[in-house]
Order: structure tokens, then C-alpha cells, then sequence
């Protein structure tokens, strides 16, 4: 295809043209269709229906019964899975509620309220600031905005942030408290972290005492095209002698049920106890009936490998879509660059500086609702108003098709516009 960015005047002019009445031709559909959130399809959630076939088996291998209280750290069986799973000892690992970024939540206000390891709760200090690799997970940035902190973005590279950036910006200022990283398939880009760069997140040298890594393995176990290896941030913290330095989170929710999953925590040694001290005043345990429902469906971590075979198998022909509309319809154009993931719920692309909002908008107006331009930055501001973030898991293959057409239009729109400015 030839690029719009070196068409006369008058070729755009003429395309422009061409684009519009395509456009109009959407607009008449009257199209009703929603690539905004990482929602997994109704077909893709039934596979784990047989969860909510009646339990018969309301006890525990050591007996317990799941219906009264006790255990507030998880069962063992339920942690055995994670721990086989993600390569975690079970000592190291709490089973929480139905969402892991409650657990994330309630880690950063630990820290706020009593802080870690003897230094000052990070609510008594003046100024505390997080970063941000971005593209992001808007709610990872909504959690830090929330509690006041100031929130510093650090470019993503093809193998994780920016280190030159994150190294340099941790050793001058000890109010930079921690990182949030997403770091196998990420939200949105797909991205997987190298081993070089997970070795310089654990060893980095940091002004502050207590900084911390949110390692929110969210699509840990979820690949599409290709099962990436990741290597673990528990271990590599430990051989760098900064073991308290990572907090590690993961949750069924794309695994059977988003918000009605199961999710965990876990840490290390030290950093275990000093959360099992406060959650024991807040919680007298989480859902064990939901931990043994899980743990009966899949029976083992290998139980959980096959299921997300199944869901690869839904997600796979969604991407692909697209993927190949993408290619089809834009590659060559110079209005858009975009990464092909290998696993995890989107794919992110970058439209020319200037027009995701405009995209956004154009495709709101002929029925399409996407991710809002913007929400992958701190702040909701995407400096350069160019990334958007495509959701393909809800939609069918049918929707998707007509949704990615429309969109392809909405760039050329778009860029057009811009390119005639
Ligand atoms: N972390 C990331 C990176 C996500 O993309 C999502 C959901 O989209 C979540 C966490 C939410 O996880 P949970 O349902 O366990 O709170």
C-alpha cells in the first residue's frame, strides 16, 4: 500500500473523499458493538461452568469444611496448584478473595498506613512517587492516583519499561517508592519483560529502603500464538539479595470467572508475615468455597494448562481477525504501527500523534465503543494522543470483523484529516 504520509494534496484530497462515503456506509448500519473492555466472551466463561455444578464435597484434604470459618491464608490445596503453577513455594503464596487488584490495593495502603521493613509509612511522608511504564493498565494507575502518590511514566521497550530510565530515575530520588509491571503478554502491548530486564528490576540499586515491585502476573498462564517464559521476579530478587523487594500478584479471573475468581499474593518470607499480621485484623478468611470449587474443577496446576488450551483455542481466530485486518487494511499506510502479541487480552496500536482521540471518536459515533484514548497513560494523557487500545475477547469473530473494517476506516479518517491539517 502506498503511504498516506507521502501523498500530494490532491491524492489525499481524493482519498479523503473515497474514506468518507465508506464511512457514511458504517454510520447507516447503525451498529452497536463494544471492543472497550478485556471481557472475555459468554462461550469463552461457559467452559468453566462445571465449577458451578452442585459440590457435593464441602471438606478440605486435611478435613476442613469449607462452610465455617478458618484458614486465613488460603487452603493448601488450593495453594499447592498456584505454587506448581507459577513456580512459587506454597509458604510464600496467600489465597485471596475474588480479585487480585483488591490484594493490590491493600498492599499499597499496608504501605501507606504502616510502611515496611521499620521505614516511615509512605502516608506520613511529603511526597511519594510511583512509576508508570506506559502503555499501561489504567487501573493500575487509577490505584496510585487515588492515594495521592505522583505518578512518573517510564517508556516500554519490545523487552519491558525503559531500565535506563527506571535505573537512573530509582538511584536520585528516594520518593519514588515503587513500579508497577504487567510483565508476560502485558496490558495492552503483549509485551513479555526479558530475563535482563527482570534481573535489573530485583538488583537495581534504589534511594529508597523500601521500594517495591508490583509484579502483577495477571496473564501469566495465558498465551494465544506462543507460550512465553518469564523469568520469576521472587527468585530473581532473592539471588540479587533485594528479597523483600517484589510483591507478586495472579488471579483466575481470565481463567474462569473475571470477579468471581480466585487471586493471590505472595512474597517473600518476611514480607508474607508482615501482611499476615494485618490481614489477620481485617479478614477472618477469604471464600474457601470458591478455593475448593476451583481446586475440584481443575484438580491440579496441570488441570488449569489444559483449560487455557480451550480458551487459546476462543481467543486465537479473535486476534488473528484483528491482526489480519489490521495487515489487510493499513500495513504499508504510515498512519499506524502496531504489536502482534503473543498471548494475554489486547493488542495496542499507535495511530499517528494527534488522532486516537479523533479515531475514538469517529468510531463512538458509527457504533463502535473502544478503550477511551488516553487511559493506557497516568492521568488519563497520552502526551501524544496516538495509542489506543483494541479489546478483540468479547465481540464475536463476526462482530470483530465488521468493528476492525470500521476502525481501519476511522484511522484513514482520521490520519487523512491530520495530514491535510
Ligand atoms: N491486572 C491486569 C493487568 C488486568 O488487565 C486486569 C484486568 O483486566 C486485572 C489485573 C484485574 O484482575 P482481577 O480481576 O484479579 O482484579
Amino acid at each position: 500500500m502506498e503511504s498516506f504520509r507521502e501523498m500530494s494534496k490532491e491524492e489525499l484530497q481524493a482519498q479523503e473523499v473515497e474514506v468518507n462515503k465508506k464511512y457514511q456506509e458504517f454510520k447507516d448500519l447503525d451498529l452497536s458493538l463494544n471492543m472497550a473492555r478485556g471481557k472475555p466472551a459468554p462461550d469463552q466463561i461457559d467452559h468453566a461452568n462445571g465449577m458451578l455444578e452442585t459440590m457435593t464435597d464441602y471438606h478440605a484434604k486435611d478435613g476442613l469444611d469449607v462452610r465455617n470459618y478458618g484458614v486465613l491464608d488460603g487452603l493448601p490445596e488450593m495453594k499447592e496448584i498456584f505454587s506448581d503453577l507459577l513456580d512459587i513455594p506454597a509458604k510464600n503464596i496467600i489465597v485471596g478473595g475474588n480479585a487480585s487488584l483488591n490484594l493490590m490495593f491493600d498492599q499499597m495502603m499496608r504501605l501507606v498506613v504502616f510502611g515496611t521493613e521499620g521505614e516511615k509509612p509512605w502516608g506520613q511522608l511529603e511526597k511519594v512517587k510511583f512509576l508508570c511504564p506506559a502503555p499501561g493498565y489504567d487501573r493500575h494507575f487509577m490505584v496510585t492516583e487515588t492515594l495521592g502518590f505522583e505518578l512518573i511514566t517510564v517508556d516500554m521497550t519490545p523487552e519491558g519499561p525503559d531500565m535506563d530510565q527506571v535505573e537512573k530515575l530509582v538511584a536520585e530520588d528516594e520518593s519514588i517508592k515503587g513500579i508497577w509491571c504487567v510483565p508476560k503478554y502485558s496490558n495492552p502491548q503483549g509485551i513479555c519483560y526479558s530475563d535482563e530486564t527482570v534481573d535489573r528490576l530485583a538488583s537495581m540499586k534504589t534511594a529508597a529502603k523500601d521500594f517495591r515491585i508490583f509484579w502483577d502476573n495477571a496473564y501469566g498462564v495465558h498465551p494465544i500464538f506462543e507460550d512465553v517464559k518469564v523469568k520469576n521476579i521472587l527468585d530473581a530478587c532473592k539471588e540479587a539479595g533485594n528479597d523483600n523487594r517484589a510483591y507478586y500478584f495472579f488471579s483466575t479471573s481470565k481463567i474462569t470467572f473475571p470477579g468471581a475468581g480466585v487471586s493471590i499474593i505472595a512474597s517473600s518470607d518476611d514480607n508474607i508475615a508482615e501482611i499476615k499480621k494485618v490481614m489477620t485484623a481485617q479478614t477472618i478468611g477469604y471464600d474457601k468455597i470458591n478455593q475448593l470449587r476451583h481446586v475440584q474443577f481443575f484438580k491440579n496446576a496441570d488441570g488449569i494448562r489444559k483449560h487455557m488450551q480451550i480458551l487459546a483455542d476462543c481467543l486465537k481466530p479473535k486476534f488473528e481477525t484483528v491482526l489480519n485486518t489490521l495487515d489487510k487494511e493499513l500495513a504499508g499506510s504510515g498512519l499506524i504501527s502496531w504489536e502482534s502479541p503473543k498471548g494475554g487480552y489486547f493488542v495496542s496500536v499507535d495511530v499517528l500523534p494527534g488522532c486516537a482521540k479523533r479515531v475514538v471518536e469517529l468510531a463512538k459515533e458509527a457504533g463502535v465503543t473502544l478503550t477511551g484514548a488516553g487511559a493506557t497513560y497516568p492521568y488519563k494523557k497520552d502526551p501524544k494522543d496516538s495509542n489506543i487500545r483494541l479489546a478483540p475477547s468479547y465481540p464475536t469473530v463476526e462482530e470483530l470483523q465488521q468493528a476492525m473494517d470500521l476502525f481501519c476506516v476511522c484511522v484513514k479518517k482520521a490520519g487523512i484529516e491530520k495530514l491535510l491539517e
